[in-house]
């Protein structure tokens, strides 16, 4: 079966520890997420490309209960839909990262938990092929 990214440069994958990737300003050291070509703190368009942390704290997060408005590109439908976790990450001292979580039942989740990068299928094409997203799982 074949895997695709359902976005270039958004993580490293194929990779056995995938990576978020940003970007950092080289002017004011502001960190961005997914990368961006100018700085949206000082306008800056020094923006080197940045690796976030892999493993972050849970600093907030939701279940979503309902299918998502359009645009969503999930594939389900109302019958099909399964509610899942949406967690803010906190990454290292230098973002937050607004993502998928793994787990769905709020009894499993904790603010300041350890969660861990993961890459997951997202949906798949009617040829099969898998269109991949990233999302964190708690650690441990
Ligand atoms: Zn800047």
């Amino acid at each position: 079966m074949s895997q695709i990214a359902f976005a270039e440069d958004v993580f490293t994958w194929p990779a056995d520890e995938p990576q978020l990737i940003g970007s950092r300003c080289e002017q004011c050291a502001a960190h961005t997420f997914p990368s961006q070509g100018s700085c949206p703190r000082c306008g800056s368009l020094e923006m080197a490309r940045h690796l976030l942390p892999r493993q972050g704290t849970l600093w907030t997060f939701t279940t979503q209960g309902f299918l998502p408005k359009e645009p969503y590109l999930g594939g389900e439908t109302n019958e099909t839909f399964q509610p899942f976790g949406v967690g803010l990450v906190q990454l290292g001292d230098e973002i937050r990262v607004e993502a998928r979580l793994t787990e769905a039942d709020p009894e499993q989740l904790r603010i300041g938990m350890e969660v861990r990068l993961v890459i997951v299928p997202f949906r798949s094409d009617p040829d099969g092929t898998e269109i991949m997203t990233f999302a964190f799982e708690p650690v441990g």
